[in-house]
Parts: structure tokens; sequence; C-alpha cells
């Protein structure tokens, strides 16, 4: 027997309630901030996350999904903010509107060996406002993750909050912990003595317990920032405090994606372990320019959505509270009964019926199975009287009505 791919996993009917509702919750959120779907291929060209992510990040030295044809090199997408701004450059959105806002839910890939809490195939919902470097939108943006949240049912989380400042002061940090760390060279990790020499701020979130000693001993601040960048990040921090916010600055959050500056931001989840972290994002203001568009700013950020999963109270739908559940008897009844249902769905009165010729008490027990509110039964006799057998679920009470009231009878 086949089995699904190693880092996969299959959604079944009992769970995709729960991923509608943090889907719906999500669009109607999404709306409330009046931002816009945007639905980008799943496939892009390599180049576009060698050239956004940096060749150092994690994700392309180790994780990319690689498909090789003839001429060209694709990969399964590893995240959404490179390609949205692929889309937002080669659709000309610059010039249409200068400022959009989108947002996205869907299937990313990474191609890492699979373990507990890490998926090849996973699910982002996310958004990125492309346009300006106002704080005021940093601030609108994470009080939105935040609102997203709350509508997902997820509680005890922590916003933490940093910024890298811009190019320069991402310069002035690499520097610093590079002196800091260099005497610690031979104590540190075997990746982080790479990182030492080409993505050195990914050190900061090593999960590794003697870096994580190291890295506790620098005493890090936000000296490395500028004095329009700390501008920048007070007025971000601010405007959190005035609207009840809680966060907390981490200034060993860094990312570890080249594309980040100034605002990076991270939600974490006690439930979760070591992987704590439900969501991220941050700004990104030389992403745009650096593919080849004007120079704007823009942020976002992405929730995982089976991270989300496992921190959210939110129950999926309902089952249908007025369904109706038909057992036909023999033939000519059965042939009746397709004309039925097809005039009950018609009127919309969700409906179903047995489909192996079940015995009366066998199909009535599937019929109480499937949650029906309403049972019909049909048979030769009531079909020669025009009439059919309805019983209400509830009170266990039954009668014959008239085969063209039913839909009537069943629609109040
Ligand atoms: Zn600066
Ligand atoms: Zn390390």
């Amino acid at each position: 027997m086949f089995k699904r791919v190693p880092g996969t996993k299959d959604v079944l009917p009992d769970e995709a309630g729960q991923w509608q509702a943090i889907e719906a919750a999500s669009r109607d959120t999404f709306s409330l901030y009046n931002y816009h779907e945007i639905r980008t291929p799943v496939i892009e060209e390599a180049a576009l996350f060698n050239r956004t992510l940096g060749l150092t990040a994690e994700i392309v030295q180790k994780q990319m999904f690689l498909i090789h044809n003839q001429q060209d090199v694709y990969v399964l997408r590893p995240e959404g903010t490179a390609s949205i701004a692929r889309s937002y450059l080669e659709n000309n959105l610059d010039k249409t509107s200068g400022f959009i806002k989108l947002y996205y839910i869907g299937p990313m890939f990474r191609l890492e060996r699979p373990q507990k809490g890490r998926l090849r195939q996973f699910h982002h919902i996310g958004c990125e406002a492309i346009g300006s470097q106002e704080a005021i939108l940093d601030i609108e943006v994470i009080s939105l993750a935040a609102r997203l949240l709350k509508n997902f049912a997820v509680s005890d989380y922590k916003i933490k909050i940093n910024s890298l400042g811009c190019p320069k002061d991402k310069q002035t940090l690499s520097l610093n912990l590079k002196q800091g760390l260099q005497k610690e060279k031979q104590n540190l990790c075997a990746d982080c003595q790479l990182r030492l020499e080409n993505n050195i701020l990914r050190i900061l979130d090593c999960k590794n317990e003697s870096c994580q000693k190291i890295v506790k001993t620098l005493a890090l601040s936000n000296t490395h920032l500028c004095p329009d960048c700390l501008d920048h990040f007070k007025e971000v921090t601010d405007g959190l405090s005035s609207l009840n916010i809680a966060f907390d600055v981490e200034p060993q959050l860094v990312r570890g994606l080249d594309y980040y500056n100034r605002t990076v931001f991270e939600f974490t989840h006690s439930n979760l372990g070591s992987q704590d972290a439900i969501g991220a994002g941050g700004r990104y203001n030389n992403l745009i320019k650096e593919l080849g568009g004007p120079d704007i700013g823009g942020i976002g950020f992405a929730f995982g959505m089976e991270r989300l999963l496992l921190a959210s109270k939110i129950t999926g739908e309902k089952p249908l509270s007025r369904m109706v559940y038909l057992i036909t008897l023999g033939k000519t009844a059965k042939n009746a009964g397709i004309k039925i249902l097809n005039q009950l769905r018609l009127s919309g009165i969700p409906s179903d019926m047995d489909y192996l010729n079940r015995s009366l008490k066998a199909a009535m027990r599937a019929a109480n199975d499937s949650g029906a509110r309403y049972v019909l039964i049909l048979g030769e006799d009531e079909l020669k009287k025009n009439v059919i057998s309805l019983r209400d679920m509830s009170n266990s009470t039954q009668r014959e009505i008239n085969i063209e009231e039913l839909t009537e009878e069943l629609k109040c």
C-alpha cells in the first residue's frame, strides 16, 4: 500500500472543520483591516529565494525543495514573502496602487529531516503590507496579528519584538557580535562556528545550550541602532503600549533572513516546547528594491497553521443541525427518492441518503449516526399514496406528509 511522503500530513474530515474555522477567522479578520487575498503559485524560480533570503540562510542552504528540469531550477516555495514581492513587481502593483495590503493562506515546503513539529509541507497564514516605512504600519500589523490570535482562540501567547535597524545598523550589530563571540569560537556548536563567518546574527537564536549561554553573556541591547532607527522603534513600542498590546523587547530576536531590517517580531506559545514559535514577521525595507523595484518599505508576518492548531482552542464547524436523511425501500422508491433529494438540495436543505440498500433498521441506525435531524422513509406503499414518512429525530415523532409539501415543511 502507498504511504504519504515523510513530513507530509493528511487532513482528515474530522480535523478539516478546525482548519476551516481558522481559515474563516483569518479571512474575516484580514477583511476587517482591509487586506485583500493574493494567491501566488507554489513553484517559483529558485533564484528568487537565493536572492532575497540570502545564500547563507538555513532555508536556502539546507531546505530548498528543488525541481530541476532541462534549463531551469524551480523550487516549491519555502515561504510567502519573496513570492508576493515578486508578484507585486511583476504585476506592476507598485504603479497601480503604491501602497497595498495583501494576505495569503497556503502550503509551503521545506526539505528537512521530518521530526516532531517540523513538516516538509506545512501551511502559512500571512500578510504583507507593502509601500510604507511608517511606524504606524508596524503597529497596525502587530496588532492585526494579536487580533488574529484572539480570533483563533489562542491565549497564553507572548509577543517578542526587536529592531535590527537599517542595513548599516545590522552591520554594526554583526561587528559587535563578532568581537564578542570570536574568543568563544571553540565553545560554539559546529553550526555556529560557521555562522561566525557567514551568518553571525543567526547565532543569537541557536537552540544549542552552550551557544545560548554564551549569547547571554553578551548583554545585548539596542546600541547598534542609529538615531532614526531608534526613534522608529520607540514609536512602534509606544504605539503598541497605547493599544494595550503586551510585548517583550528581546535583543536576541533576529530572524535569520537577509531581507529583514528594523522591526522584527515573533509569537511564542508555552504549549509548544522548544520549537515554541507560532508565527513571526518583520519589516523588509530593501526587499522590493533588491528585486529591481522602487525603494519602498514593507512589513508582514506569517503564522504556521499546524503550530496554531496545537495552541488554538477553536472548535470546528458544528454538524448540520437540519440534515435530512432519506431511506428508500424498493427500486421504484429509490428512483423517486433521487428526485426528492434533488428537490430538497435545490431548496438549500442539506440532505443525504442510504447508498447501501440497508434494511430499514440498519438504515435508521446509519441515519442516527449521521446526526440527521429528520429521516424520510419512502416505500412502495407511501409512493402509491404520494406521501412520505417524516420522522423528527429530536422528539421521535413520525407522520406522513404529502410529497409535494415536503420541501415547504422542511424549510421552516
Ligand atoms: Zn539605522
Ligand atoms: Zn550554536
